[in-house]
Protein backbone atom coordinates (compact mmCIF):
# COMPACT_ATOMS: atom_id res chain seq x y z
CA UNK A 1 0.00 0.00 0.00
CA UNK A 2 1.20 3.53 -0.61
CA UNK A 3 2.57 5.20 2.27
CA UNK A 4 0.43 7.82 3.38
CA UNK A 5 1.07 11.71 2.48
CA UNK A 6 0.73 14.24 5.02
CA UNK A 7 -0.91 18.17 4.01
CA UNK A 8 1.21 20.72 3.96
CA UNK A 9 -0.53 21.93 7.29
CA UNK A 10 0.69 18.93 8.83
CA UNK A 11 3.56 18.69 7.73
CA UNK A 12 4.27 22.61 9.46
CA UNK A 13 3.37 20.44 12.51
CA UNK A 14 5.53 18.14 12.24
CA UNK A 15 8.30 20.44 11.83
CA UNK A 16 7.15 22.30 15.23
CA UNK A 17 6.94 19.17 17.13
CA UNK A 18 10.21 17.91 15.80
CA UNK A 19 11.90 21.40 16.94
CA UNK A 20 10.20 21.69 20.50
CA UNK A 21 10.95 18.12 21.28
CA UNK A 22 14.80 18.89 20.72
CA UNK A 23 14.34 21.14 23.38
CA UNK A 24 11.94 19.97 25.91
CA UNK A 25 11.31 16.27 27.93
CA UNK A 26 7.59 16.42 26.27
CA UNK A 27 5.29 18.19 23.83
CA UNK A 28 1.46 18.36 23.41
CA UNK A 29 -0.42 18.22 20.44
CA UNK A 30 -4.68 19.40 20.48
CA UNK A 31 -6.29 19.23 17.15
CA UNK A 32 -9.68 18.50 16.34
CA UNK A 33 -10.79 14.40 15.74
CA UNK A 34 -10.34 14.21 11.95
CA UNK A 35 -7.51 16.67 11.82
CA UNK A 36 -4.89 14.06 11.75
CA UNK A 37 -3.06 14.05 14.79
CA UNK A 38 -2.16 10.09 14.34
CA UNK A 39 -0.16 10.64 10.86
CA UNK A 40 1.55 13.05 12.45
CA UNK A 41 2.47 11.78 15.61
CA UNK A 42 3.87 8.72 13.11
CA UNK A 43 5.33 10.89 10.87
CA UNK A 44 7.33 12.69 13.99
CA UNK A 45 8.18 9.33 14.85
CA UNK A 46 9.98 8.91 11.23
CA UNK A 47 11.79 12.08 11.62
CA UNK A 48 13.43 11.26 14.69
CA UNK A 49 13.81 8.08 14.07
CA UNK A 50 12.60 7.57 17.37
CA UNK A 51 12.36 3.65 17.50
CA UNK A 52 10.91 1.80 19.25
CA UNK A 53 8.08 3.94 20.11
CA UNK A 54 5.63 2.80 22.45
CA UNK A 55 1.43 4.55 21.61
CA UNK A 56 -0.47 4.17 24.44
CA UNK A 57 -4.55 4.00 23.93
CA UNK A 58 -7.58 3.66 26.23
CA UNK A 59 -9.04 1.43 23.95
CA UNK A 60 -8.79 -1.42 20.96
CA UNK A 61 -10.59 0.29 18.26
CA UNK A 62 -8.58 3.17 18.77
CA UNK A 63 -4.92 0.97 18.58
CA UNK A 64 -6.65 -0.82 15.25
CA UNK A 65 -6.34 2.75 13.42
CA UNK A 66 -3.38 3.57 14.95
CA UNK A 67 -2.22 0.60 13.44
CA UNK A 68 -3.82 0.79 9.91
CA UNK A 69 -1.97 3.87 9.33
CA UNK A 70 1.74 3.02 10.73
CA UNK A 71 1.71 0.38 8.47
CA UNK A 72 0.82 2.93 5.64
CA UNK A 73 3.48 4.44 6.72
CA UNK A 74 5.51 2.29 6.24
CA UNK A 75 6.65 1.24 10.17
CA UNK A 76 6.89 -2.12 11.23
CA UNK A 77 4.06 -2.45 13.78
CA UNK A 78 2.53 -4.55 16.38
CA UNK A 79 -0.56 -3.47 17.97
CA UNK A 80 -0.91 -5.47 21.21
CA UNK A 81 -3.80 -6.56 23.81
CA UNK A 82 -3.61 -7.65 27.19
CA UNK A 83 -4.07 -11.12 28.59
CA UNK A 84 -8.06 -11.87 28.73
CA UNK A 85 -8.49 -10.48 25.49
CA UNK A 86 -5.81 -13.00 23.88
CA UNK A 87 -6.06 -16.08 26.01
CA UNK A 88 -6.79 -18.96 23.93
CA UNK A 89 -9.41 -20.56 25.87
CA UNK A 90 -11.49 -17.12 26.98
CA UNK A 91 -10.03 -17.16 30.76
CA UNK A 92 -10.83 -14.29 32.51
CA UNK A 93 -8.49 -12.14 34.97
CA UNK A 94 -10.06 -14.28 38.01
CA UNK A 95 -9.25 -17.90 35.95
CA UNK A 96 -5.90 -16.66 36.05
CA UNK A 97 -5.95 -15.88 39.42
CA UNK A 98 -6.57 -19.33 40.27
CA UNK A 99 -3.67 -20.48 38.31
CA UNK A 100 -5.17 -21.66 35.06
CA UNK A 101 -2.29 -20.76 32.77
CA UNK A 102 -0.09 -23.46 34.74
CA UNK A 103 -2.16 -26.82 33.53
CA UNK A 104 -2.96 -25.15 29.95
CA UNK A 105 -1.53 -27.21 26.91
CA UNK A 106 -0.43 -23.92 25.44
CA UNK A 107 1.64 -22.93 28.01
CA UNK A 108 4.99 -24.04 26.33
CA UNK A 109 8.22 -22.20 25.77
CA UNK A 110 8.25 -19.84 22.68
CA UNK A 111 11.12 -20.51 20.44
CA UNK A 112 12.81 -17.43 18.91
CA UNK A 113 13.10 -19.76 15.95
CA UNK A 114 9.16 -19.14 15.99
CA UNK A 115 9.65 -15.63 15.52
CA UNK A 116 11.64 -15.23 12.43
CA UNK A 117 8.61 -16.32 10.29
CA UNK A 118 6.67 -13.11 12.10
CA UNK A 119 8.56 -10.42 10.87
CA UNK A 120 6.11 -8.24 9.35
CA UNK A 121 3.67 -5.81 11.21
CA UNK A 122 0.86 -7.99 13.15
CA UNK A 123 -2.08 -7.25 15.26
CA UNK A 124 -3.44 -8.68 17.87
CA UNK A 125 -5.93 -11.06 15.84
CA UNK A 126 -3.26 -11.71 13.80
CA UNK A 127 -0.87 -12.74 16.61
CA UNK A 128 -3.81 -14.68 18.25
CA UNK A 129 -4.63 -16.84 14.92
CA UNK A 130 -0.56 -17.58 14.87
CA UNK A 131 -0.16 -18.49 18.01
CA UNK A 132 -3.21 -20.98 17.97
CA UNK A 133 -1.87 -22.60 14.58
CA UNK A 134 1.60 -22.60 16.09
CA UNK A 135 -0.07 -24.82 19.14
CA UNK A 136 1.21 -22.08 21.67
CA UNK A 137 -0.09 -19.29 24.15
CA UNK A 138 -1.00 -15.91 22.07
CA UNK A 139 0.16 -14.08 25.27
CA UNK A 140 3.30 -15.56 25.48
CA UNK A 141 4.13 -15.30 21.91
CA UNK A 142 2.83 -11.64 21.85
CA UNK A 143 5.57 -11.00 24.76
CA UNK A 144 8.43 -12.42 22.76
CA UNK A 145 7.56 -10.49 19.46
CA UNK A 146 7.56 -7.36 21.73
CA UNK A 147 11.06 -8.22 23.22
CA UNK A 148 12.54 -9.72 20.59
CA UNK A 149 10.95 -8.95 16.94
CA UNK A 150 12.30 -4.97 16.91
CA UNK A 151 9.36 -3.48 16.04
CA UNK A 152 9.29 0.84 15.05
CA UNK A 153 6.05 1.01 17.21
CA UNK A 154 4.38 -0.89 19.70
CA UNK A 155 0.50 0.63 20.74
CA UNK A 156 -0.90 -0.75 23.83
CA UNK A 157 -3.79 -0.60 26.12
CA UNK A 158 -2.75 2.30 29.00
CA UNK A 159 -2.69 -0.52 31.59
CA UNK A 160 0.13 -1.63 30.07
CA UNK A 161 2.49 0.85 29.82
CA UNK A 162 5.12 -0.04 32.89
CA UNK A 163 5.77 -3.56 31.56
CA UNK A 164 6.20 -2.10 28.08
CA UNK A 165 8.72 0.63 29.51
CA UNK A 166 10.54 -2.21 30.57
CA UNK A 167 10.36 -4.60 27.64
CA UNK A 168 11.25 -2.23 24.71
CA UNK A 169 12.94 0.55 26.58
CA UNK A 170 10.74 2.58 24.01
CA UNK A 171 12.60 6.18 22.69
CA UNK A 172 9.52 8.30 22.33
CA UNK A 173 6.00 7.31 24.26
CA UNK A 174 2.90 8.96 22.58
CA UNK A 175 -0.13 9.11 24.83
CA UNK A 176 -3.47 8.92 22.28
CA UNK A 177 -6.56 10.28 23.96
CA UNK A 178 -4.40 12.02 26.67
CA UNK A 179 -7.62 13.52 28.44
CA UNK A 180 -8.19 10.19 29.92
CA UNK A 181 -5.76 11.15 32.73
CA UNK A 182 -7.38 13.09 34.21
CA UNK A 183 -11.16 11.46 33.99
CA UNK A 184 -11.40 8.44 36.42
CA UNK A 185 -13.20 5.14 35.26
CA UNK A 186 -15.08 4.66 37.99
CA UNK A 187 -16.33 1.03 39.52
CA UNK A 188 -18.78 0.55 41.48
CA UNK A 189 -19.99 -2.35 44.06
CA UNK A 190 -23.38 -2.35 46.04
CA UNK A 191 -22.49 -1.88 49.96
CA UNK A 192 -25.00 -4.66 50.50
CA UNK A 193 -23.42 -7.21 48.41
CA UNK A 194 -20.17 -6.44 49.61
CA UNK A 195 -21.14 -7.17 53.04
CA UNK A 196 -22.40 -10.19 51.46
CA UNK A 197 -19.10 -11.18 50.09
CA UNK A 198 -17.29 -9.80 53.58
CA UNK A 199 -19.46 -12.32 55.29
CA UNK A 200 -18.90 -15.67 53.01
CA UNK A 201 -15.06 -13.91 53.99
CA UNK A 202 -15.77 -15.02 57.32
CA UNK A 203 -16.03 -11.45 58.64
CA UNK A 204 -18.32 -11.44 61.75
CA UNK A 205 -21.23 -8.38 61.50
CA UNK A 206 -19.78 -5.88 63.40
CA UNK A 207 -16.58 -6.48 61.49
CA UNK A 208 -17.97 -5.94 58.77
CA UNK A 209 -19.79 -2.97 59.62
CA UNK A 210 -16.40 -1.04 60.62
CA UNK A 211 -14.25 -2.56 56.98
CA UNK A 212 -17.03 -1.16 55.24
CA UNK A 213 -17.01 1.94 56.95
CA UNK A 214 -13.13 2.37 55.66
CA UNK A 215 -13.16 1.69 52.00
CA UNK A 216 -9.08 1.77 51.90
CA UNK A 217 -9.06 -0.75 54.83
CA UNK A 218 -11.67 -2.97 52.66
CA UNK A 219 -9.16 -2.77 49.33
CA UNK A 220 -6.43 -4.06 51.58
CA UNK A 221 -8.18 -6.83 53.52
CA UNK A 222 -9.81 -8.45 49.92
CA UNK A 223 -6.01 -7.60 48.00
CA UNK A 224 -4.54 -9.99 51.13
CA UNK A 225 -7.44 -12.73 50.57
CA UNK A 226 -7.42 -12.81 46.96
CA UNK A 227 -7.38 -16.43 46.99
CA UNK A 228 -10.13 -17.35 49.16
CA UNK A 229 -11.91 -14.66 47.04
CA UNK A 230 -11.28 -16.87 43.91
CA UNK A 231 -12.03 -19.59 45.71
CA UNK A 232 -15.51 -18.09 46.48
CA UNK A 233 -16.09 -16.96 42.77
CA UNK A 234 -15.73 -20.62 41.74
CA UNK A 235 -18.62 -22.11 44.14
CA UNK A 236 -20.89 -18.93 43.72
CA UNK A 237 -21.87 -17.94 40.63
CA UNK A 238 -24.11 -15.43 41.74
CA UNK A 239 -20.77 -13.88 43.30
CA UNK A 240 -18.88 -14.47 40.26
CA UNK A 241 -19.53 -11.70 38.23
CA UNK A 242 -19.46 -9.08 41.28
CA UNK A 243 -15.66 -10.64 42.14
CA UNK A 244 -14.69 -10.47 39.13
CA UNK A 245 -15.82 -6.58 39.60
CA UNK A 246 -13.61 -6.49 42.85
CA UNK A 247 -10.76 -8.08 41.58
CA UNK A 248 -10.62 -5.20 38.88
CA UNK A 249 -11.30 -2.38 41.10
CA UNK A 250 -8.24 -3.61 43.32
CA UNK A 251 -6.20 -1.91 40.74
CA UNK A 252 -7.68 1.39 41.27
CA UNK A 253 -5.94 3.83 43.59
CA UNK A 254 -9.15 5.37 45.31
CA UNK A 255 -11.86 3.72 47.44
CA UNK A 256 -14.43 5.79 48.81
CA UNK A 257 -17.90 4.88 49.98
CA UNK A 258 -20.55 7.06 47.87
CA UNK A 259 -23.40 7.61 50.20
CA UNK A 260 -25.58 8.94 47.35
CA UNK A 261 -26.02 5.29 46.00
CA UNK A 262 -24.86 3.29 48.73
CA UNK A 263 -21.92 1.91 46.97
CA UNK A 264 -18.41 1.54 47.18
CA UNK A 265 -16.67 3.05 44.58
CA UNK A 266 -13.27 3.03 42.75
CA UNK A 267 -11.57 5.60 40.41
CA UNK A 268 -8.95 4.28 38.03
CA UNK A 269 -6.63 6.76 36.57
CA UNK A 270 -4.00 6.15 33.53
CA UNK A 271 -0.26 6.48 35.01
CA UNK A 272 0.69 9.70 34.54
CA UNK A 273 4.19 8.79 36.20
CA UNK A 274 6.23 7.48 32.88
CA UNK A 275 9.57 6.67 34.44
CA UNK A 276 10.77 6.76 31.52
CA UNK A 277 13.47 8.76 29.72
CA UNK A 278 11.73 8.50 26.43
CA UNK A 279 10.24 11.48 25.01
CA UNK A 280 6.73 12.16 25.06
CA UNK A 281 3.96 13.37 22.99
CA UNK A 282 0.76 13.64 24.55
CA UNK A 283 -2.38 14.50 22.13
CA UNK A 284 -5.97 14.40 22.11
CA UNK A 285 -9.03 16.68 20.84
CA UNK A 286 -9.54 18.24 24.12
CA UNK A 287 -6.10 18.46 26.16
CA UNK A 288 -6.78 18.55 30.24
CA UNK A 289 -6.44 22.05 31.12
CA UNK A 290 -2.79 21.67 33.17
CA UNK A 291 -1.26 20.55 29.74
CA UNK A 292 -3.25 23.17 27.52
CA UNK A 293 -1.33 25.77 29.97
CA UNK A 294 2.20 25.08 29.03
CA UNK A 295 3.99 26.37 26.33
CA UNK A 296 5.13 22.68 24.95
CA UNK A 297 1.86 22.69 23.77
CA UNK A 298 0.78 22.99 19.93
CA UNK A 299 -3.42 23.84 19.90
CA UNK A 300 -4.83 23.84 16.20
CA UNK A 301 -8.13 25.41 16.54
CA UNK A 302 -11.58 24.02 14.95
CA UNK A 303 -12.22 26.97 13.25
CA UNK A 304 -16.19 27.36 14.74
CA UNK A 305 -18.01 27.24 18.24
CA UNK A 306 -20.34 24.74 19.57
CA UNK A 307 -23.37 27.07 21.68
CA UNK A 308 -24.49 26.08 24.76
CA UNK A 309 -26.36 27.31 27.54
CA UNK A 310 -25.97 27.68 31.35
CA UNK A 311 -29.03 27.20 33.13
CA UNK A 312 -28.09 29.24 36.65
CA UNK A 313 -31.08 28.62 38.28
CA UNK A 314 -29.71 26.15 41.05
CA UNK A 315 -27.27 24.35 42.00
CA UNK A 316 -27.69 20.63 41.95
CA UNK A 317 -25.34 19.97 45.09
CA UNK A 318 -26.71 16.68 47.74
CA UNK A 319 -27.92 19.17 50.04
CA UNK A 320 -29.72 21.27 48.26
CA UNK A 321 -31.58 18.30 46.49
CA UNK A 322 -32.44 17.34 49.52
CA UNK A 323 -33.90 20.83 50.66
CA UNK A 324 -35.22 22.19 47.67
CA UNK A 325 -36.25 18.40 45.83
CA UNK A 326 -40.06 19.47 45.30
CA UNK A 327 -39.47 22.81 43.61
CA UNK A 328 -36.40 21.69 41.77
CA UNK A 329 -38.42 18.34 40.00
CA UNK A 330 -41.17 20.66 39.12
CA UNK A 331 -38.50 23.31 37.48
CA UNK A 332 -37.10 20.20 35.53
CA UNK A 333 -40.29 18.99 34.03
CA UNK A 334 -41.62 22.17 32.73
CA UNK A 335 -38.00 23.10 31.65
CA UNK A 336 -35.94 19.92 30.34
CA UNK A 337 -38.32 16.99 30.18
CA UNK A 338 -39.08 17.18 26.47
CA UNK A 339 -39.03 14.72 23.04
CA UNK A 340 -35.79 13.74 22.00
CA UNK A 341 -33.65 14.79 25.00
CA UNK A 342 -30.67 13.19 25.99
CA UNK A 343 -30.08 13.89 29.86
CA UNK A 344 -26.66 12.95 32.11
CA UNK A 345 -26.73 12.84 35.51
CA UNK A 346 -25.51 11.48 38.56
CA UNK A 347 -27.12 9.01 41.15
CA UNK A 348 -27.56 11.77 43.99
CA UNK A 349 -30.01 13.83 41.02
CA UNK A 350 -31.88 11.27 39.97
CA UNK A 351 -34.54 11.56 42.28
CA UNK A 352 -35.00 14.71 39.79
CA UNK A 353 -36.34 12.86 37.10
CA UNK A 354 -38.01 10.23 39.47
CA UNK A 355 -41.70 9.58 38.81
CA UNK A 356 -41.82 10.24 35.15
CA UNK A 357 -43.24 7.55 33.08
CA UNK A 358 -41.48 8.76 29.83
CA UNK A 359 -37.85 8.85 31.07
CA UNK A 360 -35.90 5.55 30.19
CA UNK A 361 -32.97 4.74 32.59
CA UNK A 362 -29.49 3.72 31.35
CA UNK A 363 -30.27 0.37 33.45
CA UNK A 364 -33.60 -0.23 31.39
CA UNK A 365 -31.49 -0.04 27.76
CA UNK A 366 -31.07 -4.08 27.96
CA UNK A 367 -30.10 -4.96 24.23
CA UNK A 368 -31.07 -1.60 23.13
CA UNK A 369 -29.14 0.95 21.84
CA UNK A 370 -29.40 4.70 23.21
CA UNK A 371 -30.19 6.04 19.91
CA UNK A 372 -33.08 3.57 19.50
CA UNK A 373 -35.10 6.17 22.35
CA UNK A 374 -34.38 9.42 20.50
CA UNK A 375 -37.92 10.07 20.18
CA UNK A 376 -38.05 10.31 24.28
CA UNK A 377 -36.33 11.06 27.04
CA UNK A 378 -33.44 9.02 28.10
CA UNK A 379 -31.21 9.52 31.32
CA UNK A 380 -27.65 8.54 31.50
CA UNK A 381 -25.15 8.57 34.36
CA UNK A 382 -22.40 11.21 33.67
CA UNK A 383 -19.85 8.72 35.06
CA UNK A 384 -21.31 5.47 33.33
CA UNK A 385 -20.60 3.29 29.82
CA UNK A 386 -21.66 5.61 27.25
CA UNK A 387 -19.54 8.67 27.71
CA UNK A 388 -16.73 7.59 25.59
CA UNK A 389 -16.43 6.46 22.17
CA UNK A 390 -20.22 6.59 21.05
CA UNK A 391 -22.47 8.81 19.16
CA UNK A 392 -25.55 10.49 20.48
CA UNK A 393 -26.27 12.83 18.28
CA UNK A 394 -29.34 11.24 17.09
CA UNK A 395 -30.96 13.63 20.38
CA UNK A 396 -32.62 17.37 19.63
CA UNK A 397 -31.88 18.28 23.19
CA UNK A 398 -28.87 17.41 25.46
CA UNK A 399 -29.03 18.34 29.44
CA UNK A 400 -26.16 17.50 32.05
CA UNK A 401 -27.73 17.87 35.00
CA UNK A 402 -26.02 18.58 37.44
CA UNK A 403 -21.86 19.94 38.00
CA UNK A 404 -19.96 16.96 37.01
CA UNK A 405 -17.15 16.16 40.28
CA UNK A 406 -17.20 13.67 42.70
CA UNK A 407 -18.23 13.64 46.52
CA UNK A 408 -15.82 15.86 48.37
CA UNK A 409 -13.42 13.51 50.21
CA UNK A 410 -12.73 11.59 46.30
CA UNK A 411 -11.93 15.08 44.62
CA UNK A 412 -9.19 15.96 48.10
CA UNK A 413 -8.04 12.34 47.08
CA UNK A 414 -7.85 13.06 43.64
CA UNK A 415 -6.45 16.25 43.78
CA UNK A 416 -3.29 14.33 45.32
CA UNK A 417 -2.94 12.90 42.31
CA UNK A 418 -2.71 15.79 39.92
CA UNK A 419 -6.93 15.79 39.54
CA UNK A 420 -8.53 19.12 40.63
CA UNK A 421 -12.07 19.70 40.81
CA UNK A 422 -12.16 22.17 37.70
CA UNK A 423 -9.99 19.90 35.35
CA UNK A 424 -12.19 17.49 36.16
CA UNK A 425 -15.42 19.49 35.61
CA UNK A 426 -14.24 21.18 32.19
CA UNK A 427 -12.87 17.72 31.05
CA UNK A 428 -15.90 16.23 31.43
CA UNK A 429 -18.53 18.42 30.38
CA UNK A 430 -16.77 18.71 27.23
CA UNK A 431 -16.59 14.96 26.92
CA UNK A 432 -20.68 14.67 27.85
CA UNK A 433 -20.76 17.71 24.89
CA UNK A 434 -18.59 15.68 22.85
CA UNK A 435 -21.24 12.91 22.62
CA UNK A 436 -23.75 15.32 20.98
CA UNK A 437 -21.12 16.96 18.36
CA UNK A 438 -18.80 14.36 16.49
CA UNK A 439 -18.11 16.35 13.39
CA UNK A 440 -14.67 17.75 12.56
CA UNK A 441 -16.48 20.10 10.37
CA UNK A 442 -19.56 22.71 11.16
CA UNK A 443 -22.87 20.38 10.93
CA UNK A 444 -26.30 22.03 9.47
CA UNK A 445 -27.37 21.86 12.71
CA UNK A 446 -26.20 21.94 16.19
CA UNK A 447 -28.63 20.10 19.61
CA UNK A 448 -29.56 22.22 22.08
CA UNK A 449 -27.25 21.36 25.00
CA UNK A 450 -28.08 23.37 28.51
CA UNK A 451 -25.89 22.70 31.56
CA UNK A 452 -28.00 23.19 33.92
CA UNK A 453 -26.14 23.61 37.65
CA UNK A 454 -24.91 27.52 38.73
CA UNK A 455 -21.57 26.00 39.17
CA UNK A 456 -20.99 25.77 35.53
CA UNK A 457 -20.14 29.41 35.12
CA UNK A 458 -17.33 28.87 36.93
CA UNK A 459 -16.26 27.24 33.96
CA UNK A 460 -17.51 28.89 31.26
CA UNK A 461 -14.11 30.63 30.56
CA UNK A 462 -11.87 27.59 30.62
CA UNK A 463 -14.93 26.11 28.03
CA UNK A 464 -14.47 29.12 25.21
CA UNK A 465 -10.60 27.83 24.95
CA UNK A 466 -12.21 24.87 23.60
CA UNK A 467 -14.70 26.45 21.78
CA UNK A 468 -17.58 26.20 23.38
CA UNK A 469 -19.45 29.11 23.61
CA UNK A 470 -21.24 29.14 27.04
CA UNK A 471 -24.33 31.78 27.46
CA UNK A 472 -26.71 32.20 30.64
CA UNK A 473 -29.84 31.13 29.99
CA UNK A 474 -32.48 33.76 31.06
S1 LIG B 1 -1.28 -20.02 28.97
FE1 LIG B 1 -2.16 -18.55 27.55
S2 LIG B 1 -3.77 -19.63 26.44
FE2 LIG B 1 -3.24 -20.82 28.26
S3 LIG B 1 -4.70 -20.16 29.83
FE3 LIG B 1 -2.87 -18.90 30.07
S4 LIG B 1 -3.27 -17.07 28.83
FE4 LIG B 1 -4.74 -18.64 28.20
Amino acid sequence: MAELRLREDQREIVKKLVNALSSAPWVALQAPTGWGKTLTALAVIKELGARPALWLTPRLAISLHVYANAINMGLRTLATAGKEKLCGFGYTTLDFARGVCRGCPLNKPVRLGDLKQLSGSLDFGRVKEYAESMGICPYSLQSMLERYNGYDVVIAHYNRVHRLIRAIKPRMVVVDESHNLVLPTIHKIDARVMEVLLGKLGFEEDEIGQIIKSPETLKMVLNEMIDALVTIAFEDNDLKPIIEEVVQMLGCQVWFFDGSDGTITALELPSTNLSTDAQILYMSATLPPSLLGSSSVITIKRGWVVPIKVDAKYSFTVENVRARRDEMVRYIRSKFLKPSTLIFTTASREVLLGGVDEVVWEDDLGSKAPCDFRSGILALRTFGKFIEGVDLGCFENLVVLGYPILPPDAMRRLEARGVDERSLAVMKSIQLIGRVVRTATQPPQLPSITLADKRFLQIKDELQKYEIQAQLET
